[in-house]
């Protein structure tokens, strides 16, 4: 099994109009050995890009590609010990699903004997044992994208780059696939880098996840680190669901305590405000006077019964817009002068569309933003 290195690659591609096209731009990333890492990005992002520069269909305008510590610039794309698995499974339609798995394995000669072990073997893996010998016209989606999973497997290349493979699969068969694929990547020790735009499949995949935006690697970490540490705006925005809240806010400070007060034209009337966590005072004491974006989860704004507390620090008020539950949590759109703002509710209480409520926002795990670069502070 082989590391992948990816150092400063780009590929440029020109334009209708004679402009260029920086699909992927100064790309760094390592993927160890036996690891699956994730790339999910936004459509248009360079991810297929990057797949096939790794794969040799395309070669790159400048930067290098390192496969099991071999320079692979000018490798072609059969000699580079890839197995690549597509979005639409590229099946042969007049083999059988179990001449479609052993296609590499007869195109190497590999012995008969040891071709029907591999085979058999991934048949296993894949329950794919009661339909080998029909055609991928009399199988279903998920079946057809097994068996492409399967031709990959059996021929134990160094590397497997995945492109969305379960993009058109319906949800479930999706989930279920997404846990083969785990289990799979385990027992054969393999090195996957896959791709996806789907963040919830990416965070569900990869030991480490690397989330790319406009041709670059924004940030490549576990998924924890992601979502307790994102490097930027972009990636706060990206990794969370349900979405993070901002509030762009001046510092200020007041009685010797620094304190956070949304701006904007919208907020005249009930800006936010709210004291800066202790743990973060010494760092925000740069900011004064200054542009803050705050950010905030939907778990740390507290719905407030009726009753309780009247103090205006951290307190918003706004109408219930919609009402979304999102498996056993309730999440609460609330409008107010400054925008949305989604914060869960208790899920065992009735909500209306349009009822007035009052929250309050926790600032213990904020996350601070320099509104100019977007970078987390
Ligand atoms: P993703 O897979 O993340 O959706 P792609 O790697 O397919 O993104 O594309 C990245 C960018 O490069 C897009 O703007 C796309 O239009 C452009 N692009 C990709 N392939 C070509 C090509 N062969 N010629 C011109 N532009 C291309
Ligand atoms: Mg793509």
């Amino acid at each position: 099994m082989g590391q992948i290195v990816i150092e400063h690659l780009s590929k440029l591609f020109p334009g209708l109009a004679g402009e260029q096209i920086r699909a992927v731009d100064d790309l760094n990333l390592t993927v160890e050995a036996g690891e699956l890492v994730t790339l999910v990005g936004p459509s248009g992002c360079g991810k297929t890009t990057t797949l096939r520069l790794i794969s040799g269909l395309e070669e790159p305008s400048s930067g290098t590609v390192k496969i099991a510590g071999m320079l692979m610039n000018g490798v072609p794309a059969k000699d580079r010990d890839i197995a690549m698995v597509y979005q639409k499974p590229a099946l042969f339609p007049h083999l059988t699903a179990r001449e479609n798995i052993a296609f590499g394995l007869t195109l190497r000669n590999c012995p008969r004997a040891e071709l029907e072990r591999r085979v058999g073997e991934a048949a296993e893996m894949l329950e794919l044992r009661d339909c080998l010998d029909r055609r991928p016209s009399d199988l279903s989606g998920g079946q057809c994208q097994r068996v492409a999973l399967g031709r990959a497997m059996v021929r134990r290349p160094k590397v497997f780059l995945f492109d969305e493979p379960l993009a058109n699969l319906d949800p479930q068969i999706r989930i279920q696939l997404r846990a083969e694929i785990v289990r799979l990547q385990k027992r054969l020790e393999a090195t996957v880098l896959y791709v996806t735009h789907d963040q919830a499949e990416a965070m569900a995949l990869g030991n480490r996840i690397a989330v790319m935006n406009r041709g670059t690697i924004q940030q490549l970490a576990t998924r924890r680190e992601l979502h307790q540490l994102p490097s930027n705006l972009f990636i706060a925005r990206f990794v969370n669901w349900p979405p993070l809240n901002f509030f762009e806010c001046t510092l200020s400070l007041q009685a010797e305590q620094l304190k956070f007060e949304e701006t904007g034209e919208l907020n005249r009337a009930e800006p936010l405000k709210m004291s800066c966590p202790p743990e973060v005072c010494l760092t925000m004491k740069n900011y004064v006077g200054k542009k803050v974006i705050v950010g905030i989860r939907p778990g740390d704004i507290h719905y407030l019964a009726d009753s309780d507390a009247k103090s205006v620090e951290g307190v918003i008020e706004g109408n219930i817009e919609m009402v979304e539950p999102v498996g056993e949590e309730l999440y609460l759109h609330a409008r107010r002068a400054g925008g949305v703002v989604i914060l869960r509710g208790p899920p065992q209480l009735d909500f209306k569309i349009n009822q007035a409520i009052r929250a309050r926002v926790d600032m213990g795990n904020a996350l601070f933003f320099a509104p100019d670069t977007g970078k987390a502070i």
